[in-house]
Protein backbone atom coordinates (compact mmCIF):
# COMPACT_ATOMS: atom_id res chain seq x y z
CA UNK A 1 0.00 0.00 0.00
CA UNK A 2 3.07 2.44 0.38
CA UNK A 3 3.87 1.84 -3.06
CA UNK A 4 0.19 3.19 -3.86
CA UNK A 5 0.79 6.13 -2.03
CA UNK A 6 4.17 6.22 -4.15
CA UNK A 7 2.63 6.12 -7.48
CA UNK A 8 -0.01 8.62 -6.22
CA UNK A 9 2.63 11.25 -5.58
CA UNK A 10 4.58 10.77 -8.86
CA UNK A 11 1.56 10.81 -10.88
CA UNK A 12 1.13 14.02 -9.23
CA UNK A 13 4.46 15.27 -9.87
CA UNK A 14 4.42 14.18 -13.42
CA UNK A 15 1.02 15.56 -14.01
CA UNK A 16 2.06 19.23 -12.58
CA UNK A 17 5.50 18.78 -13.83
CA UNK A 18 7.69 19.85 -10.92
CA UNK A 19 10.54 18.68 -9.63
CA UNK A 20 9.11 18.03 -6.23
CA UNK A 21 10.40 15.25 -4.09
CA UNK A 22 8.30 13.81 -1.90
CA UNK A 23 9.56 14.05 1.66
CA UNK A 24 10.52 10.47 3.35
CA UNK A 25 8.21 10.45 6.06
CA UNK A 26 5.67 11.01 3.84
CA UNK A 27 6.87 8.01 1.92
CA UNK A 28 6.86 6.08 5.25
CA UNK A 29 3.74 6.91 6.42
CA UNK A 30 2.20 3.92 4.51
CA UNK A 31 -1.45 3.46 3.29
CA UNK A 32 -3.29 6.90 3.59
CA UNK A 33 -5.94 4.87 1.84
CA UNK A 34 -7.82 7.62 -0.92
CA UNK A 35 -7.52 11.19 -1.43
CA UNK A 36 -4.43 12.32 -2.84
CA UNK A 37 -1.55 13.93 -1.01
CA UNK A 38 -0.16 16.33 -2.76
CA UNK A 39 3.57 18.37 -2.38
CA UNK A 40 2.69 20.91 -4.97
CA UNK A 41 4.56 24.42 -4.18
CA UNK A 42 1.56 26.11 -5.08
CA UNK A 43 -0.96 24.12 -2.68
CA UNK A 44 1.26 23.78 0.07
CA UNK A 45 1.58 28.26 -0.08
CA UNK A 46 -2.08 28.36 0.06
CA UNK A 47 -2.25 25.70 3.20
CA UNK A 48 0.78 27.94 4.64
CA UNK A 49 -0.92 31.07 4.95
CA UNK A 50 -4.91 32.65 6.18
CA UNK A 51 -6.81 35.58 6.16
CA UNK A 52 -5.63 36.89 8.96
CA UNK A 53 -1.76 37.16 6.64
CA UNK A 54 -0.04 37.28 10.29
CA UNK A 55 1.56 34.44 10.28
CA UNK A 56 2.61 31.59 7.68
CA UNK A 57 3.96 27.76 8.52
CA UNK A 58 4.44 25.43 5.76
CA UNK A 59 2.55 21.90 5.68
CA UNK A 60 5.02 19.00 3.94
CA UNK A 61 1.89 18.42 2.22
CA UNK A 62 -1.38 18.87 1.35
CA UNK A 63 -4.02 15.80 1.16
CA UNK A 64 -7.11 16.28 -1.34
CA UNK A 65 -9.95 13.79 -0.05
CA UNK A 66 -12.90 12.39 -1.66
CA UNK A 67 -14.69 11.59 1.26
CA UNK A 68 -14.53 10.60 5.18
CA UNK A 69 -12.91 7.30 4.07
CA UNK A 70 -9.77 9.18 3.03
CA UNK A 71 -9.75 11.95 6.09
CA UNK A 72 -9.87 8.43 8.43
CA UNK A 73 -7.23 6.59 6.25
CA UNK A 74 -5.16 9.81 6.56
CA UNK A 75 -5.77 10.45 10.37
CA UNK A 76 -5.21 6.39 10.96
CA UNK A 77 -1.69 6.73 9.24
CA UNK A 78 -0.47 10.02 11.00
CA UNK A 79 -1.89 8.60 14.47
CA UNK A 80 0.06 5.50 14.16
CA UNK A 81 3.25 7.34 12.67
CA UNK A 82 6.64 7.49 14.43
CA UNK A 83 6.20 11.09 15.57
CA UNK A 84 2.51 11.89 15.13
CA UNK A 85 2.39 13.82 12.27
CA UNK A 86 0.26 16.76 12.78
CA UNK A 87 -2.76 17.16 10.43
CA UNK A 88 -5.17 19.99 10.28
CA UNK A 89 -8.49 20.57 8.75
CA UNK A 90 -9.17 23.74 6.22
CA UNK A 91 -11.88 25.12 5.89
CA UNK A 92 -11.35 27.97 3.45
CA UNK A 93 -8.29 29.40 4.94
CA UNK A 94 -10.49 32.11 6.76
CA UNK A 95 -9.10 31.76 10.23
CA UNK A 96 -6.93 35.06 11.28
CA UNK A 97 -3.93 33.30 13.48
CA UNK A 98 -2.81 30.10 11.38
CA UNK A 99 -5.48 27.81 13.17
CA UNK A 100 -5.70 25.86 10.07
CA UNK A 101 -1.79 25.64 9.89
CA UNK A 102 -0.11 22.37 10.45
CA UNK A 103 3.70 23.39 10.60
CA UNK A 104 5.37 20.18 9.43
CA UNK A 105 2.42 18.27 8.68
CA UNK A 106 -0.59 17.32 6.08
CA UNK A 107 -3.17 20.02 5.74
CA UNK A 108 -6.80 18.38 4.88
CA UNK A 109 -7.81 20.28 2.01
CA UNK A 110 -11.85 20.33 3.05
CA UNK A 111 -12.96 23.09 0.92
CA UNK A 112 -12.09 21.35 -2.38
CA UNK A 113 -12.10 17.93 -1.16
CA UNK A 114 -14.29 15.58 -2.79
CA UNK A 115 -13.86 16.41 -6.40
CA UNK A 116 -18.07 15.21 -6.60
CA UNK A 117 -19.01 17.20 -3.95
CA UNK A 118 -21.68 18.86 -5.72
CA UNK A 119 -22.96 15.82 -7.63
CA UNK A 120 -23.23 13.68 -4.49
CA UNK A 121 -24.82 16.14 -2.11
CA UNK A 122 -27.63 14.79 -0.25
CA UNK A 123 -31.60 16.74 -0.82
CA UNK A 124 -33.38 18.48 2.20
CA UNK A 125 -35.32 16.08 4.24
CA UNK A 126 -38.47 16.23 6.48
CA UNK A 127 -37.85 14.58 9.55
CA UNK A 128 -41.19 14.18 11.82
CA UNK A 129 -39.47 13.37 14.62
CA UNK A 130 -37.52 16.79 14.49
CA UNK A 131 -40.84 18.34 13.74
CA UNK A 132 -38.96 20.48 10.20
CA UNK A 133 -35.92 19.77 7.07
CA UNK A 134 -32.62 19.10 7.54
CA UNK A 135 -29.64 18.99 5.09
CA UNK A 136 -26.66 16.77 5.34
CA UNK A 137 -23.41 18.29 3.86
CA UNK A 138 -19.90 17.80 3.68
CA UNK A 139 -17.89 19.73 6.30
CA UNK A 140 -15.92 21.36 3.82
CA UNK A 141 -18.85 22.48 2.11
CA UNK A 142 -19.05 26.57 2.30
CA UNK A 143 -22.25 28.23 3.49
CA UNK A 144 -23.01 29.71 0.07
CA UNK A 145 -23.15 26.97 -1.36
CA UNK A 146 -25.21 25.35 1.38
CA UNK A 147 -27.68 28.13 0.28
CA UNK A 148 -27.91 28.03 -3.01
CA UNK A 149 -28.10 23.96 -2.69
CA UNK A 150 -31.16 24.50 -0.16
CA UNK A 151 -33.08 27.26 -2.25
CA UNK A 152 -33.19 25.47 -5.48
CA UNK A 153 -34.36 22.11 -3.64
CA UNK A 154 -37.61 23.46 -1.89
CA UNK A 155 -36.99 27.38 -1.26
CA UNK A 156 -35.44 26.46 2.05
CA UNK A 157 -32.22 27.92 3.77
CA UNK A 158 -30.69 27.43 6.97
CA UNK A 159 -31.62 29.43 10.19
CA UNK A 160 -28.79 30.97 11.37
CA UNK A 161 -25.93 32.18 9.32
CA UNK A 162 -22.28 34.34 9.88
CA UNK A 163 -22.19 37.96 7.87
CA UNK A 164 -19.76 36.12 5.72
CA UNK A 165 -21.05 33.26 3.44
CA UNK A 166 -17.76 32.13 2.09
CA UNK A 167 -16.74 30.23 5.21
CA UNK A 168 -16.35 26.16 5.53
CA UNK A 169 -19.41 24.60 7.38
CA UNK A 170 -16.80 22.96 9.66
CA UNK A 171 -14.81 25.78 10.07
CA UNK A 172 -17.87 28.04 11.66
CA UNK A 173 -19.39 24.68 13.79
CA UNK A 174 -15.65 24.61 15.03
CA UNK A 175 -16.29 28.10 16.39
CA UNK A 176 -19.88 29.20 16.72
CA UNK A 177 -21.09 30.66 13.75
CA UNK A 178 -22.99 33.81 14.84
CA UNK A 179 -24.83 36.99 13.33
CA UNK A 180 -27.54 39.17 13.48
CA UNK A 181 -30.01 35.60 13.97
CA UNK A 182 -28.28 34.42 17.13
CA UNK A 183 -30.73 36.54 19.70
CA UNK A 184 -33.55 34.34 17.70
CA UNK A 185 -31.98 31.04 16.61
CA UNK A 186 -28.71 30.63 18.42
CA UNK A 187 -25.35 30.18 16.83
CA UNK A 188 -24.82 27.74 13.97
CA UNK A 189 -23.91 25.33 16.34
CA UNK A 190 -27.31 25.64 18.16
CA UNK A 191 -28.91 24.43 14.47
CA UNK A 192 -26.98 20.97 14.11
CA UNK A 193 -28.92 17.92 14.25
CA UNK A 194 -25.83 15.25 13.98
CA UNK A 195 -22.32 14.93 12.72
CA UNK A 196 -20.06 12.56 11.55
CA UNK A 197 -16.35 13.45 13.13
CA UNK A 198 -13.03 11.84 12.33
CA UNK A 199 -11.59 11.50 15.72
CA UNK A 200 -7.99 11.61 16.04
CA UNK A 201 -7.87 8.33 16.06
CA UNK A 202 -8.98 7.81 12.49
CA UNK A 203 -12.63 6.52 13.42
CA UNK A 204 -15.36 8.28 11.74
CA UNK A 205 -17.93 8.36 14.78
CA UNK A 206 -21.48 9.55 13.72
CA UNK A 207 -23.10 11.63 16.87
CA UNK A 208 -25.62 13.48 18.12
CA UNK A 209 -27.30 14.66 20.91
CA UNK A 210 -28.18 11.20 22.08
CA UNK A 211 -26.07 9.43 20.41
CA UNK A 212 -22.16 10.15 21.43
CA UNK A 213 -23.22 13.34 22.84
CA UNK A 214 -19.55 14.03 24.35
CA UNK A 215 -18.13 14.23 21.21
CA UNK A 216 -20.66 15.82 19.51
CA UNK A 217 -21.31 18.36 22.04
CA UNK A 218 -17.13 18.63 22.30
CA UNK A 219 -16.89 19.30 18.59
CA UNK A 220 -19.00 21.76 18.85
CA UNK A 221 -17.47 25.16 19.16
CA UNK A 222 -14.40 22.60 19.98
CA UNK A 223 -11.31 23.93 17.47
CA UNK A 224 -10.91 21.25 16.20
CA UNK A 225 -9.26 19.68 18.74
CA UNK A 226 -11.52 16.65 18.72
CA UNK A 227 -11.93 16.08 14.84
CA UNK A 228 -12.36 16.67 11.55
CA UNK A 229 -16.18 17.24 11.10
CA UNK A 230 -17.39 15.35 7.39
CA UNK A 231 -20.42 15.91 7.81
CA UNK A 232 -23.36 18.09 9.62
CA UNK A 233 -27.23 17.75 9.36
CA UNK A 234 -28.48 21.26 9.07
CA UNK A 235 -31.93 22.72 10.51
CA UNK A 236 -33.46 24.07 7.58
CA UNK A 237 -36.43 26.94 7.54
CA UNK A 238 -38.78 28.13 4.61
CA UNK A 239 -36.60 30.87 2.95
CA UNK A 240 -38.23 34.61 2.81
CA UNK A 241 -38.20 35.94 -0.20
CA UNK A 242 -37.46 39.22 0.89
CA UNK A 243 -35.68 41.60 3.11
CA UNK A 244 -36.23 44.99 5.13
CA UNK A 245 -32.93 46.13 5.49
CA UNK A 246 -33.01 49.00 8.26
CA UNK A 247 -30.23 51.17 10.04
CA UNK A 248 -30.59 53.77 12.59
CA UNK A 249 -28.57 56.34 14.36
CA UNK A 250 -27.66 57.18 18.00
CA UNK A 251 -25.14 59.32 20.04
CA UNK A 252 -26.33 57.84 23.32
CA UNK A 253 -24.34 54.49 24.06
CA UNK A 254 -27.01 53.58 26.75
CA UNK A 255 -29.93 54.33 24.61
CA UNK A 256 -28.34 52.51 21.69
CA UNK A 257 -27.92 49.14 23.80
CA UNK A 258 -31.30 49.20 25.91
CA UNK A 259 -32.86 49.72 22.51
CA UNK A 260 -30.91 46.31 21.40
CA UNK A 261 -31.58 44.63 24.26
CA UNK A 262 -35.40 45.23 24.26
CA UNK A 263 -35.70 43.99 20.57
CA UNK A 264 -33.48 40.72 21.49
CA UNK A 265 -35.70 40.14 24.27
CA UNK A 266 -38.41 37.66 24.75
CA UNK A 267 -41.24 39.35 23.33
CA UNK A 268 -44.32 36.58 24.02
CA UNK A 269 -46.27 36.23 20.81
CA UNK A 270 -45.39 40.02 19.50
CA UNK A 271 -43.74 40.83 16.17
CA UNK A 272 -40.17 41.08 16.02
CA UNK A 273 -36.89 41.95 13.86
CA UNK A 274 -35.46 38.86 12.11
CA UNK A 275 -32.06 39.90 12.77
CA UNK A 276 -30.22 42.37 15.34
CA UNK A 277 -26.78 43.68 14.52
CA UNK A 278 -25.31 46.97 15.00
CA UNK A 279 -21.90 48.57 14.56
CA UNK A 280 -19.63 51.73 16.28
CA UNK A 281 -18.38 54.31 13.38
CA UNK A 282 -17.21 57.84 13.43
CA UNK A 283 -19.03 60.07 10.94
CA UNK A 284 -15.16 60.01 8.89
CA UNK A 285 -15.38 55.74 9.35
CA UNK A 286 -18.24 55.60 7.40
CA UNK A 287 -16.11 56.39 4.56
CA UNK A 288 -13.75 53.07 4.45
CA UNK A 289 -16.93 51.14 6.36
CA UNK A 290 -17.23 47.75 4.08
CA UNK A 291 -21.08 48.44 5.28
CA UNK A 292 -21.09 52.24 4.17
CA UNK A 293 -22.35 50.94 0.69
CA UNK A 294 -25.85 50.85 2.19
CA UNK A 295 -25.65 54.88 2.47
CA UNK A 296 -26.50 55.06 -1.15
CA UNK A 297 -27.59 57.67 -3.64
CA UNK A 298 -31.28 56.69 -2.65
CA UNK A 299 -30.29 57.08 1.48
CA UNK A 300 -28.24 60.33 1.18
CA UNK A 301 -26.83 60.68 4.78
CA UNK A 302 -26.26 64.46 6.35
CA UNK A 303 -23.51 62.58 9.27
CA UNK A 304 -21.80 65.94 9.55
CA UNK A 305 -24.91 67.49 10.87
CA UNK A 306 -24.63 64.61 13.31
CA UNK A 307 -21.39 65.46 14.50
CA UNK A 308 -22.06 67.66 17.21
CA UNK A 309 -23.62 65.03 19.27
CA UNK A 310 -20.38 62.63 19.91
CA UNK A 311 -17.39 61.29 17.53
CA UNK A 312 -18.85 58.34 18.37
CA UNK A 313 -21.98 57.20 16.53
CA UNK A 314 -23.80 53.95 17.00
CA UNK A 315 -25.75 52.50 14.16
CA UNK A 316 -28.74 49.92 14.97
CA UNK A 317 -29.14 47.57 12.18
CA UNK A 318 -32.09 45.79 11.63
CA UNK A 319 -34.15 43.27 9.45
CA UNK A 320 -37.88 42.33 8.97
CA UNK A 321 -37.67 39.39 6.44
CA UNK A 322 -41.27 39.30 4.03
CA UNK A 323 -42.48 37.11 1.00
CA UNK A 324 -45.61 37.93 -1.11
CA UNK A 325 -48.18 37.29 1.52
CA UNK A 326 -46.65 39.35 4.19
CA UNK A 327 -45.51 42.17 1.73
CA UNK A 328 -48.67 44.28 2.21
CA UNK A 329 -48.07 44.55 6.12
CA UNK A 330 -44.53 45.05 6.29
CA UNK A 331 -44.57 48.80 6.19
CA UNK A 332 -47.28 48.74 9.03
CA UNK A 333 -45.15 45.98 11.63
CA UNK A 334 -41.78 47.72 10.22
CA UNK A 335 -42.99 51.37 11.63
CA UNK A 336 -44.25 49.78 15.37
CA UNK A 337 -41.55 48.19 15.82
CA UNK A 338 -39.61 51.40 15.33
CA UNK A 339 -41.76 53.34 17.18
CA UNK A 340 -40.44 51.91 20.05
CA UNK A 341 -37.25 52.47 19.78
CA UNK A 342 -34.57 56.12 20.72
CA UNK A 343 -32.54 56.66 17.71
CA UNK A 344 -32.02 60.12 16.23
CA UNK A 345 -35.02 61.50 14.78
CA UNK A 346 -34.58 61.53 11.01
CA UNK A 347 -31.72 58.98 10.68
CA UNK A 348 -33.65 55.72 9.56
CA UNK A 349 -32.35 54.35 6.33
CA UNK A 350 -33.87 51.53 4.70
CA UNK A 351 -33.53 49.35 1.56
CA UNK A 352 -35.45 46.21 0.35
CA UNK A 353 -33.68 43.59 -1.35
CA UNK A 354 -33.75 39.65 -1.70
CA UNK A 355 -33.06 37.47 1.17
CA UNK A 356 -30.20 35.88 -0.88
CA UNK A 357 -28.45 39.10 -1.40
CA UNK A 358 -28.72 40.74 2.56
CA UNK A 359 -27.05 36.87 3.54
CA UNK A 360 -24.57 37.43 1.19
CA UNK A 361 -23.62 41.46 1.29
CA UNK A 362 -19.92 40.93 2.52
CA UNK A 363 -19.08 39.67 -0.61
CA UNK A 364 -20.26 42.78 -2.45
CA UNK A 365 -17.74 44.34 -0.13
CA UNK A 366 -14.86 41.82 -0.80
CA UNK A 367 -15.40 42.14 -4.84
CA UNK A 368 -14.74 45.56 -4.18
CA UNK A 369 -11.83 45.38 -1.91
CA UNK A 370 -10.57 42.65 -3.72
CA UNK A 371 -11.09 45.20 -6.60
CA UNK A 372 -8.77 47.57 -4.69
CA UNK A 373 -5.65 45.06 -3.70
CA UNK A 374 -7.56 45.75 -0.23
CA UNK A 375 -8.68 42.21 0.74
CA UNK A 376 -4.87 40.67 0.84
CA UNK A 377 -4.01 42.54 3.27
CA UNK A 378 -3.02 41.57 7.05
CA UNK A 379 -6.24 41.77 9.44
CA UNK A 380 -5.50 41.48 13.07
CA UNK A 381 -9.12 40.95 13.84
CA UNK A 382 -10.16 40.84 17.46
CA UNK A 383 -13.49 39.61 18.48
CA UNK A 384 -15.09 39.52 22.52
CA UNK A 385 -17.85 38.44 23.79
CA UNK A 386 -18.60 41.46 26.72
CA UNK A 387 -21.42 40.82 29.47
CA UNK A 388 -23.81 43.23 29.14
CA UNK A 389 -23.56 44.23 33.10
CA UNK A 390 -20.35 45.86 31.80
CA UNK A 391 -20.72 46.71 28.17
CA UNK A 392 -21.17 51.04 29.60
CA UNK A 393 -17.70 49.84 31.21
CA UNK A 394 -16.17 48.63 27.80
CA UNK A 395 -17.95 51.62 25.97
CA UNK A 396 -15.76 53.74 28.30
CA UNK A 397 -12.93 52.36 28.53
CA UNK A 398 -12.73 51.18 24.73
CA UNK A 399 -14.66 53.58 22.55
CA UNK A 400 -14.15 56.32 23.87
CA UNK A 401 -10.66 55.63 25.71
CA UNK A 402 -8.26 53.24 23.92
CA UNK A 403 -10.07 54.41 20.82
CA UNK A 404 -9.58 57.82 22.00
CA UNK A 405 -13.00 58.81 20.19
CA UNK A 406 -11.97 58.18 16.78
CA UNK A 407 -13.06 54.78 15.03
CA UNK A 408 -11.44 55.44 12.32
CA UNK A 409 -7.96 54.09 13.98
CA UNK A 410 -9.74 51.25 14.36
CA UNK A 411 -8.95 50.52 11.07
CA UNK A 412 -12.17 48.73 10.17
CA UNK A 413 -16.01 47.88 11.19
CA UNK A 414 -16.28 47.57 15.02
CA UNK A 415 -19.64 45.54 15.05
CA UNK A 416 -21.59 45.08 18.49
CA UNK A 417 -24.46 43.36 19.19
CA UNK A 418 -26.33 41.59 21.74
CA UNK A 419 -27.22 37.84 21.97
CA UNK A 420 -29.20 35.59 24.77
CA UNK A 421 -27.04 33.21 26.48
CA UNK A 422 -30.39 30.70 26.98
CA UNK A 423 -30.09 29.91 22.75
CA UNK A 424 -26.56 28.52 23.63
CA UNK A 425 -26.23 25.04 24.53
CA UNK A 426 -23.83 24.99 27.81
CA UNK A 427 -22.77 21.16 26.75
CA UNK A 428 -21.05 22.91 23.54
CA UNK A 429 -17.13 23.47 23.84
CA UNK A 430 -17.42 27.25 23.38
CA UNK A 431 -17.37 29.99 25.98
CA UNK A 432 -19.17 32.93 26.38
CA UNK A 433 -19.34 35.31 29.65
CA UNK A 434 -21.50 33.98 32.51
CA UNK A 435 -24.60 36.32 32.03
CA UNK A 436 -27.98 36.21 30.36
CA UNK A 437 -27.14 38.55 27.48
CA UNK A 438 -23.82 39.27 26.17
CA UNK A 439 -22.38 41.28 23.47
CA UNK A 440 -19.91 40.38 20.60
CA UNK A 441 -17.86 42.94 19.69
CA UNK A 442 -15.71 42.50 17.00
CA UNK A 443 -13.13 44.60 15.41
CA UNK A 444 -12.62 43.91 12.29
CA UNK A 445 -9.49 45.59 11.28
CA UNK A 446 -7.16 46.12 7.74
CA UNK A 447 -3.59 47.08 8.06
CA UNK A 448 -2.35 49.13 5.57
CA UNK A 449 0.40 48.51 2.93
CA UNK A 450 3.11 50.68 3.12
CA UNK A 451 1.33 52.50 6.52
CA UNK A 452 4.85 52.05 9.09
CA UNK A 453 4.72 54.47 11.78
CA UNK A 454 1.18 55.40 11.45
CA UNK A 455 -2.04 54.54 13.41
CA UNK A 456 -3.20 52.28 10.55
CA UNK A 457 0.08 50.18 10.14
CA UNK A 458 0.02 46.03 11.51
CA UNK A 459 1.92 47.20 14.40
CA UNK A 460 -0.35 50.03 16.06
CA UNK A 461 -3.45 47.56 15.32
CA UNK A 462 -1.61 44.85 17.22
CA UNK A 463 -0.68 47.34 19.71
CA UNK A 464 -4.37 48.34 20.24
CA UNK A 465 -5.61 44.97 20.53
CA UNK A 466 -3.11 44.51 23.12
CA UNK A 467 -4.54 47.74 24.85
CA UNK A 468 -8.16 46.33 24.47
CA UNK A 469 -7.28 43.08 26.41
CA UNK A 470 -5.11 44.60 28.93
CA UNK A 471 -7.72 46.86 29.81
CA UNK A 472 -10.58 43.96 30.09
CA UNK A 473 -8.35 41.77 32.15
CA UNK A 474 -7.56 45.49 34.61
CA UNK A 475 -11.51 46.90 34.85
CA UNK A 476 -12.21 43.16 35.27
CA UNK A 477 -14.81 43.49 32.17
CA UNK A 478 -15.48 39.41 32.25
CA UNK A 479 -14.69 39.67 28.54
CA UNK A 480 -14.38 35.72 26.73
CA UNK A 481 -12.45 35.87 23.15
CA UNK A 482 -14.50 34.32 19.99
CA UNK A 483 -12.28 32.74 18.02
CA UNK A 484 -10.09 32.73 20.47
CA UNK A 485 -6.41 33.25 20.45
CA UNK A 486 -3.90 32.74 23.26
CA UNK A 487 -0.71 31.94 23.22
CA UNK A 488 0.04 29.57 26.58
CA UNK A 489 -1.67 27.34 27.62
CA UNK A 490 -2.34 28.83 31.32
CA UNK A 491 -4.28 31.07 28.92
CA UNK A 492 -6.27 28.48 27.23
CA UNK A 493 -6.95 27.42 30.96
CA UNK A 494 -7.96 30.81 31.90
CA UNK A 495 -10.45 31.18 29.21
CA UNK A 496 -11.99 27.99 29.75
CA UNK A 497 -12.64 28.15 33.74
CA UNK A 498 -11.19 25.22 35.64
CA UNK A 499 -14.46 23.07 35.14
CA UNK A 500 -14.59 23.70 31.09
CA UNK A 501 -10.88 22.89 31.15
CA UNK A 502 -11.00 19.83 32.78
CA UNK A 503 -14.08 18.57 30.14
CA UNK A 504 -12.04 20.01 27.44
CA UNK A 505 -8.41 18.44 28.30
CA UNK A 506 -10.30 15.21 29.47
CA UNK A 507 -12.15 14.91 25.62
CA UNK A 508 -9.05 15.57 23.84
CA UNK A 509 -7.18 12.60 26.08
CA UNK A 510 -9.80 10.42 24.99
CA UNK A 511 -10.47 11.36 21.17
CA UNK A 512 -7.33 12.63 19.99
CA UNK A 513 -4.75 11.42 22.54
CA UNK A 514 -1.51 12.59 20.18
CA UNK A 515 -2.98 15.53 19.75
CA UNK A 516 -2.07 15.44 16.03
CA UNK A 517 -5.27 17.53 15.21
CA UNK A 518 -5.56 21.20 14.49
CA UNK A 519 -1.86 21.94 16.24
CA UNK A 520 -2.45 25.80 14.80
CA UNK A 521 -4.90 26.76 17.72
CA UNK A 522 -1.81 26.18 20.15
CA UNK A 523 -3.53 24.12 22.78
CA UNK A 524 -2.09 20.80 23.68
CA UNK A 525 1.47 20.31 22.75
CA UNK A 526 1.85 18.36 19.43
CA UNK A 527 3.32 14.84 20.07
CA UNK A 528 5.76 15.96 17.50
CA UNK A 529 7.25 19.17 19.25
CA UNK A 530 7.54 19.66 23.30
CA UNK A 531 8.24 23.05 22.81
CA UNK A 532 5.41 24.32 20.77
CA UNK A 533 3.11 25.70 23.60
CA UNK A 534 4.26 26.85 26.49
CA UNK A 535 2.75 26.22 29.77
CA UNK A 536 4.08 29.16 31.47
P1 LIG B 1 -10.47 27.57 8.66
O1 LIG B 1 -9.77 28.87 8.87
O2 LIG B 1 -10.10 26.79 7.48
O3 LIG B 1 -10.34 26.67 9.98
C1 LIG B 1 -10.63 27.21 11.25
C2 LIG B 1 -10.35 26.16 12.33
O4 LIG B 1 -11.31 25.12 12.24
C3 LIG B 1 -9.00 25.48 12.21
O5 LIG B 1 -8.52 25.15 13.48
C4 LIG B 1 -9.31 24.24 11.42
O6 LIG B 1 -8.37 23.20 11.65
C5 LIG B 1 -10.69 23.87 11.96
N1 LIG B 1 -11.50 23.23 10.95
C6 LIG B 1 -11.73 23.60 9.68
N2 LIG B 1 -12.56 22.74 9.09
C7 LIG B 1 -12.85 21.79 10.01
C8 LIG B 1 -13.64 20.63 10.01
N3 LIG B 1 -14.30 20.24 8.91
N4 LIG B 1 -13.71 19.88 11.14
C9 LIG B 1 -13.05 20.26 12.26
N5 LIG B 1 -12.27 21.34 12.31
C10 LIG B 1 -12.18 22.10 11.20
N6 LIG B 1 -17.48 34.12 12.17
C11 LIG B 1 -18.73 34.24 12.69
O7 LIG B 1 -19.09 33.50 13.60
N7 LIG B 1 -19.60 35.18 12.21
C12 LIG B 1 -19.27 36.00 11.17
O8 LIG B 1 -20.09 36.81 10.77
C13 LIG B 1 -17.99 35.87 10.59
N8 LIG B 1 -17.63 36.63 9.54
C14 LIG B 1 -16.40 36.48 8.98
C15 LIG B 1 -16.06 37.25 7.88
C16 LIG B 1 -14.82 37.11 7.30
C17 LIG B 1 -14.46 37.96 6.11
C18 LIG B 1 -13.87 36.21 7.85
C19 LIG B 1 -12.50 36.10 7.27
C20 LIG B 1 -14.19 35.44 8.96
C21 LIG B 1 -15.46 35.56 9.54
N9 LIG B 1 -15.84 34.80 10.64
C22 LIG B 1 -17.10 34.92 11.15
C23 LIG B 1 -14.89 33.89 11.30
C24 LIG B 1 -15.02 32.50 10.76
O9 LIG B 1 -16.23 31.90 11.18
C25 LIG B 1 -13.89 31.60 11.30
O10 LIG B 1 -12.65 32.17 11.04
C26 LIG B 1 -13.97 30.24 10.65
O11 LIG B 1 -13.11 29.35 11.31
C27 LIG B 1 -13.56 30.34 9.22
O12 LIG B 1 -13.98 29.21 8.52
P2 LIG B 1 -12.97 28.49 7.56
O13 LIG B 1 -13.77 27.45 6.87
O14 LIG B 1 -12.23 29.42 6.72
O15 LIG B 1 -12.04 27.82 8.68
Amino acid sequence: MARCLVFMLLFLISTVGLPVEPPAELLQLGDVGGGRLSVDPSDVLEASRDFGGLTRAEPMAVFHPRGAGDVAGLVRAAYGSARGLRVSARGHGHSISGQAQAPGGVVVDMSHGPGAAARTRALPVYSPALGGQYVDVWGGELWIDVLNWTLSHGGLAPRSWTDYLYLSVGGTLSNAGISGQAFHHGPQISNVYELDVVTGKGEVVTCSETTHPDLFFGALGGLGQFGIITRARIALERAPQMVRWIRALYSNFTEFTADQERLISARGGRSRFDYVEGFVVAAEGLINNWRSSFFSPQNPVKLSALKHHSGVLYCLEVTKNYDDSTAGSVDQEVDALLSELNFLPGTVFTTDLPYVDFLDRVHTAELKLRAKGMWGVPHPWLNLFVPASRIADFDRGVFRGVLGSSTAAAGGPILIYPMNKQKWDPRSSVVTPDEEVFYLVAFLRSALPGAAGTAQSLEALERQNRRILDFCAQAGIGAKQYLPNHKAQHEWAEHFGARRWERFARLKAEFDPRAILATGQGIFRPADSPALVSDS
